[in-house]
């Protein structure tokens, strides 16, 4: 998360479904660390993962995106499975094309090129 949040520092911003939500919360996390716009500032690494964890516990990391799993009632699949309260995603059902809580980040690249090349290919 931490890693996440220094790329979005250095303008490397992630893509996908929940790509805004996720931008405006780091947005709104660094408005914080300004000394600025905020007189207490959070300098340290701890300070800043204690802001950032009270988004999610922590990313759900899958091979193609990152889950963010902000609200269960927002992943279709819980609520076909008749399990929309439950605390962790199922993620070998992730949709992250689709879903709100999905992100992509560049390390997910080589994933989705392998995955267009093997289409072209067919
Ligand atoms: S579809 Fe994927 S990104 Fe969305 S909640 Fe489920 S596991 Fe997370």
């Amino acid at each position: 998360m931490l890693d996440e949040f220094r790329n979005y520092q250095q303008g490397v911003l992630p893509a996908g479904p929940g790509a805004r939500s996720l931008t405006e919360f780091f947005a709104s996390i660094d408005g914080r660390l300004d000394p600025p716009v905020a007189p207490k500032t959070q300098r340290s690494d701890r300070d800043l993962l204690n802001l950032l964890t009270k988004r999610a516990k922590v990313p759900h990391l899958g091979p193609a995106n990152y889950c963010w799993f902000t609200d269960p009632s927002r992943a279709l699949y819980l609520k076909l499975a008749g399990t929309p309260t439950t605390d962790r995603p199922l993620v070998w059902m992730c949709d992250s094309t689709r879903c709100p809580q999905a992100t992509h980040q560049p390390c997910h690249r080589p994933v989705w090129a392998e995955h267009a090349q093997r289409c072209l290919r067919r």
